[in-house]
């Protein structure tokens, strides 16, 4: 694992003055993803309470929850904090906190269910429960160096895997889509990932022109347009590219195609950076696209955040609001596609830095010729 106590004790410290901010006395972690950011954690059912305090280093109100499957991985994984063996988990902490008498309890309101929330309640006598929305998720938009270093190994066994595939000709006509998607899978845990990031897309021909293409038995022909979507896990950290390319030689359409893609993706990239409102770079690249007649073609949001999930916040969208910060990663991915006949996508995982924006995914963007 990259990531050590003090980096976990460090957003700790940032989510308790959050529940200053908030007024609340504690916060009920229930989303297993934001209690691996917050502990290091990897089971798959813990929970976690994180008492305010009045100084940032008070972890005595901090208690965590999981059942006795894990007794001895979290007492390795999680060695500074107090722990719990109990189940439900939820349940165990909200009446811990009634009992360490929080008068305000703040709970993950976009993740507890309705019959959830009346379970705690119940738990947790003379607590009020408090809607607390996404106040880790609004933490985890930010990275912290443990999770670039993590995001940087995952697109470099995305890069690694493509081009193996590429040299020892992965891509040849006749291969299937579905061959394809294997074989990146295989390569992508060679160079080191977990598995993949999410269902890798190989879509050849006009099947380009769907931009969520699952993998079919179809080969690859001379002449066709080859997208492929795919991505690493490393740490719990997803990688996410995507690459078009030609197989044999392209024709004036597809090379037009893909000059105007990469362009408007030049442009969403230099768009990056601290304070930038989210729908303005999403309009710095489809502005490229609309103004070559092709808007109505480019059918999803310029890209989204990337992290422990595969799509998190900030979503760079035209409907999207916010502003970009420095440490956000992020995609940039426009797409153009002509039904019946071929599409064009070529995406990149990125840093949102002070200088330059940060590019994770090094495959080369000009167009391969298979
Ligand atoms: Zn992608
Ligand atoms: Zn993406």
């Amino acid at each position: 694992m990259l990531t050590v106590p003090e980096t976990h004790n460090r957003r700790r410290a940032a989510l308790r003055s959050r529940l200053h901010d908030g007024q609340l006395d504690a916060l009920l972690v229930t989303n297993l993803l934001n209690v691996r950011y917050l502990t290091g954690f990897t089971g798959s059912n813990a929970a976690l309470l994180v008492a305010a305090a009045d100084s940032a280093d008070d972890e005595s109100g901090t208690l965590f929850c999981t059942d006795g499957r894990y007794d001895t991985q979290s007492d390795q994984q999680v060695p500074d904090l107090r722990r719990l063996i109990d189940r439900p988990c939820d349940i165990a902490l909200a009446g811990a906190a009634a009992s360490a008498g929080h008068r305000r309890l703040g709970f993950e309101s976009h993740h507890v269910t309705v019959d959830g929330l009346v379970a705690l309640t119940e738990a947790a006598p003379g607590c009020e429960l408090v809607r607390a929305g996404r106040l880790v998720e609004q933490l985890r938009m930010i990275k912290d160096d443990a999770e670039v270093e993590a995001l940087r190994m995952a697109c470099a066994a995305a890069d690694a895997a493509l081009a193996d595939l590429l040299e020892q000709g992965g891509l040849s006509p006749g291969r299937t889509e579905l061959d394809v998607a294997r074989d990146l899978e295989g390569r992508m845990r060679d160079h080191g990932a977990a598995g993949p990031a999410f269902e890798s897309i190989v879509a050849t021909g006009s099947h380009s022109a769907v931009p969520h293409h699952r993998p079919t038995p179809t080969v690859l022909t001379a002449g066709d347009l080859v997208k492929l979507d795919f991505g690493a896990l490393v740490d719990g950290y997803h990688s996410d590219m995507t690459r078009t390319m030609v197989i044999g030689e392209p024709a004036g359409w597809q090379r037009e195609l893909y000059e105007l893609v990469a362009t408007a993706q030049a442009a969403g990239r230099a768009a990056l950076r601290p304070g930038a409102e989210v729908h303005d770079v999403d309009a710095a690249a489809r502005t490229v696209i609309e103004d070559a007649g092709f808007g109505e073609h480019f059918v999803h949001g310029l890209g989204h955040g990337v992290g422990l999930e595969i799509h998190e916040a900030p979503m760079l969208a035209a409907v999207g609001e916010g502003k970009l910060s420095a440490g956000m990663t992020v995609t940039v991915e426009p797409g153009v596609y002509l039904a019946g006949r071929g599409g064009v996508r070529i995406e990149d995982t990125l840093v949102v830095r002070d200088e330059a924006p940060e590019l994770l995914t090094l495959t080369t963007k000009q167009l391969i010729v298979v």
